[in-house]
């Protein structure tokens, strides 16, 4: 079944505008932004608020972040094309779409299986083929699948808050010279954080913005 995808090239150039307005200044980060058309992940009755920097609900009651969250994050990993990356927090998939267009390979994990479901389909619709999301906890890091390890990544990207630090899991499956960005603390005082690994005990760690993100919870969700 065609896609048809109604014309928003207006309200697009308004939103790239915005950002650089804001300060995102990288363009294949910008231009990737303008490509993925952020209506179709969103729910039905906000479809008319896509394109506005605003962070809109999705199912199971998670959000999809604000554009100018994800062009931050985005451009904050610095991501070349060869890249790996691991993505805690898939949601409605909009940012996995984002990094796909930028890196090699992305490899995403939500704990809603309702919501995979969703973004994985989304995902066939676009043509994106270089994704790989699976239903499970991403608090313990990507899992051996039939014997296959994929980490270390050489980025890292969480979309949920983490209480106090990030998960050790994750931190062990970041390459050394890798980069993760997490949001990190309590509710309302989240700071969006980045680890540079240095070392397998070393990170250097910047603050970036602070940042409001559901947060990272255990296990995966039951009942949908
Ligand atoms: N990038 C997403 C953000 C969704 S909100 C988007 O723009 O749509 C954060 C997501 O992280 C939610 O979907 C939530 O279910 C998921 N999440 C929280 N803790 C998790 C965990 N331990 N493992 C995997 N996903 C998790």
């Amino acid at each position: 079944m065609a896609l048809t995808i109604p014309d928003t090239t207006a309200k697009r150039i308004r939103l790239i505008m915005h950002l650089r307005k804001e300060g995102i200044t990288d363009t294949a980060v910008l231009a990737a932004m303008e490509k993925i058309p952020r209506e179709i992940f969103v729910p039905e009755a906000v479809r008319h608020q896509a394109w506005d920097d605003i962070a809109l609900p999705i199912a199971c009651g998670q959000t999809i972040s604000q554009p100018f969250i994800v062009a931050t994050m985005t451009a904050a990993l610095d991501l070349k094309a060869n890249d790996k990356v691991l993505e805690i927090g898939t949601g409605c998939g909009y940012q996995t779409a984002i990094l796909a267009q930028l890196c090699r390979r992305v490899y995403s994990i939500e704990r809603h299986k309702p919501l995979l479901k969703e973004a994985e389909a989304r995902f066939r619709e676009l043509n994106i083929t270089n994704i790989v999301a699976i239903c499970a906890d991403g608090m313990k890091g990507w899992p051996t699948i039939h014997g296959v390890d994929q980490a270390p990544f050489d980025k890292i990207i969480v979309t949920a808050a983490a209480r106090e630090k990030p998960p050790q899991a994750l931190l062990d499956q970041l390459k050394i010279g890798g980069m993760m960005i997490i949001p990190v603390g309590e509710n309302g005082q989240q700071v969006l954080r980045r680890y540079k690994k240095e070392s397998e005990e070393a990170f250097a760690v910047k603050d970036v913005l602070p940042v409001r993100f559901v947060p990272l919870l255990p296990d995966t969700a039951t009942g949908g």
